[in-house]
């Protein structure tokens, strides 16, 4: 069986890599270079499900995620890379209060666990007096995606994968049982494509369905030096977190841009990122950013990927729409998209992220 994967982030080399185990006639095409995007600049976040809707299927996704993450911690012997990271996502005035709800009703175990003001600031002192609290998650890691994409792809390609740096602009499916795709200067021919081109692949729902999937979300990061102590947990409080990495170097996060694929950085989301921040830790300040990045989220409409076959299309698979999780969910998409390529059974559960519930 002849396979074709759009796109080398990490839904791709995931993809790739578990295909490889048991097929070599697989083509990874890139349009840049493997983690070019969003794979290879996120904060690396792998937090069990906490801030969005609870229902049973994305917490059993999640729960499959984070279990094929230390699975690959072991298999690629990656301490370097993983590392375990407690996260604590502070509130003020109640703000999370539905999501403690939650909690307390769902998940509230030895893993997760309250925290007063007092308790928060013996974790860290510098945490500002206006909060009111936060919840410890023990059981989450960090990781360098870019590390673990590229680990994907190094490993798919001794396995027998090709690769082609060029940018794939159509698909045809109207042609037999072979689905054939187009880049400028040439045609391929698969029995079998993935499309996970991350916010890329927009284009391509488009083309079949005349219907918006997805929407680019610019996220841009600082990286800051010669902050003493670094965060040696993860603090979170909405959607922005800090976070100290390798070599000394913290993260700031981050934004939310509706701004289409312009990936550039910009003072305004720096001054926005660090307003945030001082509400929180108020001595932090410009003098210590070193860096800044952005990148795009593929987000869907309810911030969940989208798996499994195009509705009405046998060979076409879609492996994406990872949104603010693709990392979280990158490697059980590429494993469990595998398995459907091969007909393997899966969990009934899977069914929900079919693209089918935004058609
Ligand atoms: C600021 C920020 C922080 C984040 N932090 C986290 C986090 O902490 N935890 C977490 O779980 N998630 C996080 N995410 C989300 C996560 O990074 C993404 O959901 C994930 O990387 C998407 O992976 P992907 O492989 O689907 O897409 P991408 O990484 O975008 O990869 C798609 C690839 O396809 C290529 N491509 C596009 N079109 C074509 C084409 N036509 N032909 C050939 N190649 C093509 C692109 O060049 C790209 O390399 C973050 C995102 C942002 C923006």
């Amino acid at each position: 069986m002849k396979i074709g994967i759009i796109g080398g982030g990490i839904a791709g080399c995931a993809a790739a890599y578990y295909l490889s185990k048991k097929t070599s006639d697989i083509t990874i095409f890139e349009k840049d270079f493997i983690g070019a995007h969003s794979s290879g600049k996120s904060n690396g976040s792998i937090i069990p499900f906490i801030d969005y809707d609870i229902n049973s299927y994305s917490e059993q996704l999640s729960d499959y995620a984070l279990s094929v993450h230390n699975n690959l911690k072991m298999k690629f012997h990656s301490k370097f890379y993983y590392s375990k990271k407690p996260v604590v996502h502070l509130f003020k005035n109640n703000s999370y209060s539905k999501i403690y709800d939650n909690y307390k009703k769902n998940k509230l175990n030895k893993e997760f666990h309250f925290l007063s003001l007092g308790e928060l600031r013996h974790i860290d002192a510098r945490v500002s007096q206006e909060i009111d609290g936060g919840l410890y998650i023990k059981n989450s890691l960090e990781v360098d995606s870019y590390m673990l994409s590229k680990t994907f792809f190094d490993n798919a390609i001794q396995n027998g994968v090709n690769f082609v740096q060029k940018n794939i602009n159509k698909i045809d499916a109207d042609s037999g049982k072979q689905v054939r795709i187009f880049s400028d200067d040439e045609s391929y021919n698969f029995d079998k494509i993935i499309i996970s081109n991350g916010s890329w692949a927009e284009k391509f729902f488009m083309d079949f369905f005349g219907k918006s999937m997805l929407t680019p979300i610019k996220g841009q990061i600082l990286r800051m030096k010669n902050i003493s102590p670094g965060f040696n947990v993860s603090f979170w409080w909405g959607k922005n977190y800090i976070t100290t990495k390798d070599k000394n170097i913290t993260w700031l996060g981050t934004t939310h841009e509706d701004v289409g694929y312009d990936e550039s950085i910009t003072n305004d989301s720096k001054n926005q990122i660090l307003q945030n921040a001082k509400e929180i830790f108020p001595f932090l300040d410009e003098n210590f950013v070193v860096e800044q990045t952005a990148c795009l989220r593929p987000m869907t409409k309810d911030s969940l990927p989208i798996l499994g076959r195009l509705k009405d299309f046998e060979n076409i698979f879609l492996c994406g729409g990872g949104s603010a999780n693709g990392i979280l969910f990158g490697p059980a998409m590429g494993k469990i998209i595998s398995k459907d390529i091969f007909e393997e059974q899966l969990d009934t559960y899977i069914n929900e992220f079919s693209v089918n519930r935004f058609l």
